[in-house]
């Protein structure tokens, strides 16, 4: 009777915490562009102002916790984390920006993850270092690397520029620890991932899941994202984001 009841409190010990955070499903939204679209490039990468901040709000009036990769930890001590990511560092993504500001409350900070394409700091349509300057210190959009170039990785074979070059370069000016990597075009293999991990605590790639914890060793280096695109209405972005 006694080693029966040693048993079933071992099994409950590790099936419940384990079971309740491996259903536990963590949208990683990635977004490009946050403007009106007018022709240039493809009209998926763009989301426009007016819904970005509706579905801002739509996270704001549901209780979502926005979170930074700096945050990690926190994901399982909050009622509904959600991570907010911008890839390729376009000079619209200052609109984001002040639509977080504008939408911050007491109770609900809007927080985002920046990565930057670090060659292309400055050039006309992209951030420049005084934008990453003045978002970094906000304290509400982590700036970080979206590698030296934007190659796809699995054909590149001196990583190292890429890699280290480009979390040297933004950390040099935001004077923050550069932390996560995005894989242009979302691509990556064995060797991008042992490379990444000298470098960066996070990888993180486009493949169209929900970050469901299950302790697989590379976890943290294959983190999927859910894309939000120009032609997403507030009721889908709504299905996304609650997991339904
Ligand atoms: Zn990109």
């Amino acid at each position: 009777m006694k080693l029966k009841a040693i048993l079933l409190i071992c099994l409950l010990a590790m099936c419940l915490p384990a079971n309740a955070s491996a259903e536990r499903k963590i949208p990683i939204l990635i977004y490009h562009s946050i403007a009106e679209f007018k022709g240039h490039g493809a009209k998926e990468l763009y989301v426009a102002p007016d819904e970005f901040e509706k579905q801002m709000l739509y996270l704001r009036e549901h209780g979502f916790t926005p979170l930074t990769f700096e945050q990690w930890q926190e994901a399982d001590q909050v009622a509904k984390p959600i991570f907010l990511t911008f890839d390729d560092g376009y000079k619209n993504n200052l609109t984001a920006f002040a639509i977080f500001q504008k939408l911050k409350t007491e109770g609900f900070t809007p927080k985002g993850t920046f990565f930057v394409i670090s060659d292309f700091i400055g050039r006309s349509n992209r951030l420049s270092e005084a934008d990453l300057k003045k978002l970094a210190a906000s304290g509400i959009i982590s700036v970080q690397s979206h590698t030296a170039t934007h190659p796809d990785l699995t054909k590149v074979d001196n990583l190292e520029y890429e890699l280290k070059s480009s979390k040297e370069a933004i950390e040099r000016i935001t004077g923050k620890p550069v932390i996560a990597l995005s894989y242009p075009y979302g691509t990556f293999n064995k060797k991008v991932i042992a490379e990444t991990k000298k470098f960066y605590e996070f990888g993180i790639a486009t493949t169209p899941e929900y970050y469901v914890k299950s302790g697989a060793k590379d976890e943290r280096y294959t983190l999927p994202r859910l894309y939000i695109t120009y032609t997403t209405t507030l009721a889908e972005f709504a299905k996304i984001v609650e997991g339904k």
